[in-house]
């Protein structure tokens, strides 16, 4: 049989079967242990931040930091509409109503004009997502939130180590959080952190994620809180990948850069997912929206792609199209138009330059 090519893969380049065997020959395997603290640790260093709280997954991350931001019942936050759908359901999960704002043409991402047209009296927050490794336009962002007195919460989970006028991401703002599921940039197979420099959130956000237990007092419990934790054993391949992740993300990088030289020759056809301002991207997935001559429909290139033994998805469904967020009145025709004709083709490290040259010329053979 010939080869299949996945958009995803997991890359264990390092000490992730180590660890985790001493995690085994320690009976260390749940939540307490030294790697959590080793890896938070490491991943505060790593983007040269105070606090990193590790818990069981992103949509847990985006979920804590609204609680300790006080999202709730009333409060209105601004979300993209072209992003995964973990985003608005966090919003939801505090009884606050996720409102969509569109996104730009050029780089999929978060339209500060239309964030800043979506405010009301009830806006308490704003999220914009890092999409698909490529940051946002934080300063204007940001300088839209501070006019309203907005709080900013940066939803990284697809863009550890990306970065804005040299800073990395999710470290831009109140708070910022990631993902390490197993198509993400780097992996702990379910998995997420949290990052801030403020005290009172970093505090809040340790006792929500841990039943709301009085670290002073133990097994007295002033609040209700969460079992939102992460294993030992997730923080030990989680610092085994973060012990490599500028080779990861290199690899990603060089990924990229092969797709473009083989495909730039053809831009009245296919578009790609431009990297903004100030910004460098790690692209978690190189992607395409089709133009009008191309040949073939999104999703029959997808279907003959496959037949080709390669995996590529649609880009993400916008939220107020889907059955829980539906709304006619959301306006985001951009957020419609790229995801009614984008692609991601298969990105990640394992992939040779001769894998990336098979899938373009699989592909360009559809074009026209
Ligand atoms: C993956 C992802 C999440 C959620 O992360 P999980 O670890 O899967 O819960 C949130 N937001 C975005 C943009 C994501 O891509």
């Amino acid at each position: 049989m010939s080869k299949f090519y996945p958009v995803a893969v997991p890359a264990f380049l390092g000490n992730e079967k180590k660890y985790v065997n001493n995690c085994i020959d320690s009976s260390w395997i749940s939540s307490n242990g030294e790697y959590i603290n080793l890896f938070e640790s490491a991943f505060a260093e790593f983007n040269d931040i105070k606090y990193a709280l590790t818990c069981c997954n992103g949509t847990v991350a985006l979920h804590l930091a609204l609680m300790a931001m006080g999202v709730q019942t009333g409060d209105e936050v601004i979300v993209p509409s072209f992003t995964y759908i973990a985003t608005a359901n966090a919003v939801r999960y505090c009884g606050a109503k996720p409102v969509f704002a569109d996104c730009l043409s050029d780089t999929w991402n978060l339209d500060p004009a239309d964030f800043e047209r979506k405010i009301t009296p009830r806006t308490k927050c704003v999220i914009p997502v890092h999409l698909y490794g490529n940051p946002c336009d934080m300063r204007s962002i940001a300088d839209i939130a501070r006019k309203h007195n907005i709080l900013i919460l940066e939803d990284a989970a697809e863009s550890h180590g990306a970065a804005y006028d040299g800073k990395k991401v999710g470290t831009l703002s109140d708070i910022g959080v990631f993902s390490f599921f197993g198509n993400k940039i780097i992996t702990t197979g379910e998995g997420g952190m949290i990052v801030t420099d403020n005290d009172n959130y970093a505090d809040l956000m340790k006792r929500l994620k841990g039943q709301g237990m009085d670290p002073n007092r133990r097994y007295w419990f002033n609040m209700i809180g969460y079992n939102y934790r992460m294993t030992n054993i997730e923080a030990a391949i989680g610092l085994a990948q973060l012990e490599n992740i500028d080779e990861h993300i290199q690899k990603r990088r060089n990924v990229a850069e092969i797709y473009i030289h083989e495909l730039e020759q053809y831009q009245d056809y296919i578009t790609f997912q431009k990297t903004t301002r100030n910004a460098e991207n790690v692209w978690w997935m190189f992607s395409l929206l089709l133009n009008k001559p191309f040949k073939l429909s999104r999703d029959e290139l997808m279907l003959r792609l496959h037949e080709d033994n390669i995996e590529t998805r649609p880009l993400f469904y916008p939220m107020h199209v889907m059955p829980p967020y539906e709304d006619k009145t959301a306006q985001c025709p951009v957020s419609e138009d790229i995801a009614s004709r984008g692609v991601n083709l298969p990105t990640h490290g394992m992939l040779s330059k001769d894998d990336i040259k098979y899938i373009c010329r699989k592909l360009i053979k559809y074009i026209k």
